[in-house]
């Protein structure tokens, strides 16, 4: 028998931007429902882009909203510029993208979930499904405690035995050297359960006291924001907003890319799985649209709490040095300080 025992409606195993949505409408509707994360510091974490919605994912999280979702309300509250994209276009195309102070947002979708009533926050690692006449049947964690429920509902994230990888770098972690959850995936194997993997990358963030902004074009938020949440007064919204940047890569860029492209793992075959259609890296771009002669990359704001810029369109798995060379290429980056790789 485990030594710890309990019993719920629901079990949600996983607290991003999925599990708390899931779990949040269950203890809304009144299941008794635990929410579990490997850490309790990165509830709702934004592990690359600190944005919410864009392209395709800005309606996503406008549709959650309708149906009574917390992410419109909490980007409305957290955000530091927001932008409707596509503009040019016809209305079913347009997006809504805000850019969040990344800290702010996680710490207030943690103290919603902390709050609701029905909801428990648990830090634990699951490691095994109870599963009993072929029907999950609840979980099991790292320290051997049984959590029996009705339902089990997995948003597991990038976290199912993940690993970062630069170069020839391997760490065995999460995002952000967040703990990888490393023995899940055994137990959906043994119930039958296919499972992939994925890869994905990011760019390295930088001290944004080693940029020089005069090199680049600054880029405001819209004049009249536009809420995510149909239930957000939109005046409440128009608050001042800070900038984010624009410069481009140039040939001396595509150059170091080539001629290093043998030391990312993306193209060295040590990675393999599938990777996200619409984040490209940067090598990737260098090699499938080989007669661009330039590429954006914009500088964006991780929070207003932090100086750590976020160097969006430069996603990589290059080696340390070659992102210092590569990243220092770029106009307004040539003094850039890294503060987390690639
Ligand atoms: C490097 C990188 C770059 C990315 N770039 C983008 C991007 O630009 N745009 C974009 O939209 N998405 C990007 N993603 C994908 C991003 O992860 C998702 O958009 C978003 O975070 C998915 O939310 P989620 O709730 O599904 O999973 P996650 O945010 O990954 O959350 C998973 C949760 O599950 C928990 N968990 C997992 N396994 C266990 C376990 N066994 N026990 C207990 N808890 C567990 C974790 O603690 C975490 O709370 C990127 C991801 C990474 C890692």
């Amino acid at each position: 028998m485990p030594f710890v025992e309990e019993t719920y409606d629901v079990c949600v195993v996983g607290a991003g931007h999925a599990g708390c949505e899931a779990a949040l409408a269950c203890a809304r509707l009144g299941l008794e429902t635990i929410v579990f994360t490997v850490s309790i510091e990165s509830v709702a974490l934004m592990p690359c882009n600190p944005n919410i919605g864009g392209s395709s994912k800005g309606h996503l999280v406008r549709e959650i909203d309708a149906l009574g979702g917390q992410m419109g309300i909490n980007i409305d509250k957290t955000f530091i510029q927001s932008k409707m994209l596509n503009i040019s276009k016809g209305p079913a195309v347009h997006s809504l993208r805000a850019q969040a102070d990344k800290a702010e947002y996680s710490r207030l979708m943690r103290k919603i979930l902390e709050n609701t009533e029905h909801l428990t926050l648990r830090q634990a690692e699951v490691t095994e499904l109870i599963v009993e006449d072929g029907m999950a049947r609840g979980v099991k964690t790292f320290s051997g405690a049984a959590y029996h429920s009705k339902a089990v509902v997995l948003c597991t994230g990038t976290y199912l035995k993940a690993r970062c990888l630069y170069g020839d770098v391997v760490n065995y972690t999460g995002p952000n050297g967040l703990q990888p959850a490393n023995f899940l995936s055994q137990s959906l194997l043994d119930n039958n359960i296919e499972i992939f993997r994925f890869k994905t990358g990011t760019p390295a963030r930088i001290d944004k006291r080693s940029l020089d902004f005069s090199k680049m074009q600054e880029q405001k938020g819209d004049e009249k924001v536009v809420p995510f949440s149909f239930t957000t007064d939109p005046e409440d919204v128009q608050i001042e907003q800070v900038s984010c940047w624009l410069t481009y890569t140039n040939s001396d860029t595509h150059e170091i890319i080539r001629e290093n492209l043998h030391r990312s793992p993306l193209y060295s075959g040590m990675i393999e799985g599938t990777g996200p259609r619409y984040c490209p890296s940067i090598e990737d771009k260098v090699v499938k649209f080989a007669d661009k002669e330039r590429h954006q990359v914009f500088i964006e704001p991780e929070g207003l709490y932090t100086n750590e810029m976020y160097v969006g369109g430069m996603s990589s798995s290059l080696p340390e040095d070659v992102q210092y060379k590569m990243y220092r290429s770029v106009p307004g980056l040539e003094q850039a300080k890294i503060v987390r790789n690639a």
